[in-house]
């Protein structure tokens, strides 16, 4: 098992960029928000209270997900949209910051890598906590204004609400007890502001064969 951690902010450019290079590799892609954002719609279609951490908690156990590269299946039904609508986007990050939460998806992304000869996985901590040992790690920043205008174009959203909304992410992420989104030490970290995607995808590549 080898494994490409790439970590970053939301609008940072970590699907577009390790999806890329997934397939330059052959390799598979796991996208671990993805993984929450199942669990944060899980949690509000049981009518459960994302706040309340014991009954979450339950549910991060008993949720059946299946991320693949074109759709996302949660309990069984298609939720590929829907885990990226705003009522969503609202509840992840109190989802994501319960320990036990955390503890479920760290299992199963461990599992879904000893299943695989290489994979490229992204998120918050797979470089710090869920592949500390990974090949390469990769920590992907971009100015505040960029990462917006991707995400806005990605969504459709209105530039300032995402904006607004990425910032309350981004704090909740970074201050968060368990987890927190924080470059490894041992992380190369790449500015993708004025970088094209191939560009980024190339200094991976680069990376990781020196
Ligand atoms: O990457 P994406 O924006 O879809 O992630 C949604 C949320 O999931 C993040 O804001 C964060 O709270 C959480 N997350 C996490 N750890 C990861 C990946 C995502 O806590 N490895």
């Amino acid at each position: 098992m080898r494994v490409i951690a790439i970590d970053g902010p939301s609008g940072s450019g970590k699907t577009t960029v390790s999806r890329a290079v997934a397939a330059r590799l052959d390799a598979g892609h796991l996208d671990t928000g993805a993984m929450y954002r199942s669990v944060a719609l899980s949690v509000l279609k049981r009518g459960v209270d994302p706040e309340d951490q014991h009954t979450v908690a339950r549910v991060a156990l008993e949720v059946t997900i299946d991320v693949g590269e074109e759709k996302v299946v949660v309990d069984g039904e298609d939720a590929t949209a829907h885990i990226r609508g705003d009522d969503v986007t609202r509840a992840v990050s109190a989802v994501a910051s319960n320990p036990a939460v955390r503890e479920e998806m760290v299992r199963r992304q461990r599992e879904w890598a000893a299943a695989r000869d290489v994979g490229v996985v992204e998120g918050r901590d797979i470089g710090t906590v869920v592949f500390p040992d990974a090949e390469l790690k990769v920590y992907l920043v971009a100015g505040d204004a960029v990462r917006a205008r991707r995400r806005s174009t990605e969504t459709g959203g209105v530039e300032g609400t995402v904006a607004a909304d990425m910032a309350r992410r981004d704090e909740l992420d970074s201050t968060r007890a368990a987890s927190p989104l924080k470059a490894a030490d041992d992380a190369v970290v790449l500015d993708t502001s004025d970088l094209t995607v191939d560009q980024v995808v190339e200094e991976v590549l680069r990376n990781l064969n020196p």
